[in-house]
C-alpha cells in the first residue's frame, strides 16, 4: 500500500487535506494523527473491519483494546450505556484533554474496537487537528498509540513513518505531541474510580474534582507479574529499545559514580553505551552517548524527550543503556510507570 504522508499545521487546519482524511476513514481505512498524548492510529471505532486493520497494521494483540476518540459530549451517549454524574465532572474539568474513561459499553461499539469487553475507553483529545479529523471522520475514532506492537509510542510524525509506511492510507504530520506520555486511563464501572494508567492528570487532581478517593490498580505497581493489570495492554513489555536497559537510583553523586563504573565494564568488553541523563548532570558521564530528557526541573520537559530518547537509542545501536530514575513530583509515577517497562523492571539502587 502506497502510504500519503500530509503536513497540517494545528493552527492554521487545512480543511480540504482533513476532509480526504476523513473519507479515508468513513471509507473504512486508515490515518495515523497527532495528538497532545502521542501520535494515533486512527480507524473508524463503530466499524468492526477497521479495528480489525489498526491490530493488524500494529501486529497488536487482540485482546487488547483501543481508546474511543470523541469531539463533544453529544458523542457519548451513543457509545457509553451509563455515564454517571463523575464522568461528566470530570469531561467539565478535564475535557478535552489527555483523560481516558472507562463506560459499560453500548451495542453500537462493536468487540472487535474493544478487544472482547463489555466496556469502551473514550477520551476527548485537545489537539485541534485531532479534533477537526473526528467531525470529518462522523464522530468516532478508534485509535491505540501509532506505533508498531511492543515499541515506543512515536511523539514526531518521523517515527509513525518509521514504524507503520506502506502498511495504513494516510499518516497526517502535525509536529511533534505537547505532552509526550500516553493519556492517564480512569475507569468509572468500579465502586471506588480507579487509575488504570497513569499521565499527565494525576490521581490527586481527579480525586480533587470527584471529592473522593481515587484508586490506582494495583497491578500496574507491581514490579512482578503477581498481580494482572486491568487496562489488558498495560500487561505487555512495551515502550522497549532494543539494547539491554537498568535504571539507577539513589543520590545524585552516587547514581553518577555508579553508572560511570557500569559503563566503563561494558566498554571494556567492546560495547557502546548510553546514558539517559539531565541537562544538569549529563556532563559528569563519560559514556559514547549521553542523551538529555532536560533539565531536571522541568518534568514537562522530561515526559516530552521520554519516548523520543529511547527511539534514538536504537538509531543509534548501542548494546546497552543506563538511565538515571525520574520521580518527579508530579508525573514521576507517569513518567516511571513507562521507563521501568523501557528497563523491564532492572533498577539498580545504591546511595
Ligand atoms: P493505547 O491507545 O495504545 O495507549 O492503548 C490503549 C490502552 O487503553 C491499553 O492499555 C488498553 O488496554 C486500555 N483500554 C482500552 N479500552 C479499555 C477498557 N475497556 N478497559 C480497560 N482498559 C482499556
Ligand atoms: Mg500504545
Amino acid at each position: 500500500m502506497n502510504t500519503k504522508v500530509v503536513t497540517i499545521k494545528e493552527d492554521h487546519i487545512d480543511e480540504e487535506a482533513i476532509q480526504e482524511a476523513g473519507q479515508i476513514l468513513k471509507n473504512g481505512g486508515l490515518v495515523a494523527f497527532p495528538t497532545e498524548t502521542v501520535y494515533g492510529l486512527g480507524g473508524d471505532a463503530l466499524n468492526a473491519e477497521s479495528s480489525a486493520k489498526i491490530y493488524a497494521a500494529k501486529g497488536r494483540p487482540s485482546d487488547n483494546p483501543l481508546i474511543v476518540h470523541i469531539a463533544g459530549m453529544d458523542a457519548l451517549p451513543l457509545i457509553a450505556a451509563e455515564i454517571p454524574e463523575s464522568a461528566y465532572l470530570l469531561a467539565d474539568a478535564f475535557w478535552p484533554g489527555p483523560l481516558t474513561m472507562i463506560f459499560k459499553k453500548t451495542d453500537r461499539v462493536p468487540m472487535a474496537t474493544t478487544g472482547g469487553l463489555s466496556t469502551v475507553a473514550v477520551r476527548m483529545p485537545s489537539n485541534k487537528i485531532a479534533a477537526a479529523l473526528i467531525r470529518a471522520a462522523g464522530g468516532y475514532i478508534a485509535a491505540p498509540s501509532a506505533n508498531r506492537s511492543g515499541r515506543p509510542s512515536p511523539t514526531v510524525a518521523k517515527y509513525v513513518i518509521e514504524d507503520l509506511d506502506g502498511r495504513i492510507e494516510m499518516i497526517i504530520d502535525g509536529g511533534f505531541s505537547a505532552i509526550g506520555l500516553e493519556s492517564t486511563i480512569i475507569d468509572l464501572t468500579e465502586t471506588k474510580p480507579m487509575v488504570l494508567r497513569p499521565g499527565y492528570i494525576t490521581p490527586q487532581m481527579l480525586s480533587e474534582v470527584l471529592g473522593e478517593e481515587v484508586i490506582i490498580d494495583p497491578g500496574i505497581i507491581a514490579a512482578d507479574d503477581t498481580r494482572k493489570p486491568k487496562a489488558p495492554g498495560m500487561k505487555y513489555k512495551h515502550y522497549a529499545p532494543k539494547a539491554d536497559m537498568v535504571i539507577v537510583d539513589g543520590s545524585s553523586d552516587a547514581v553518577v559514580s555508579k553508572i560511570n563504573a557500569l559503563v566503563h565494564q561494558k566498554q571494556e568488553n567492546g560495547q557502546k553505551v548510553a546514558v539517559i541523563a539531565t541537562e544538569e548532570s549529563g556532563p559528569s558521564y563519560h559514556a559514547d552517548v549521553i542523551l538529555s530528557m532536560g533539565s531536571r526541573s522541568n518534568e514537562d520537559a522530561i515526559a516530552q524527550h521520554l519516548y523520543k530518547i529511547l527511539r534514538e537509542c536504537d538509531e543509534l545501536h548501542v548494546d546497552a543503556i543506563y538511565s538515571e530514575s525520574f520521580q518527579t513530583p508530579r508525573i514521576g509515577q507517569a513518567i516511571m510507570n513507562r521507563l521501568l517497562k523501557a528497563a523491564g523492571h532492572t533498577v539498580i539502587h545504591c546511595d
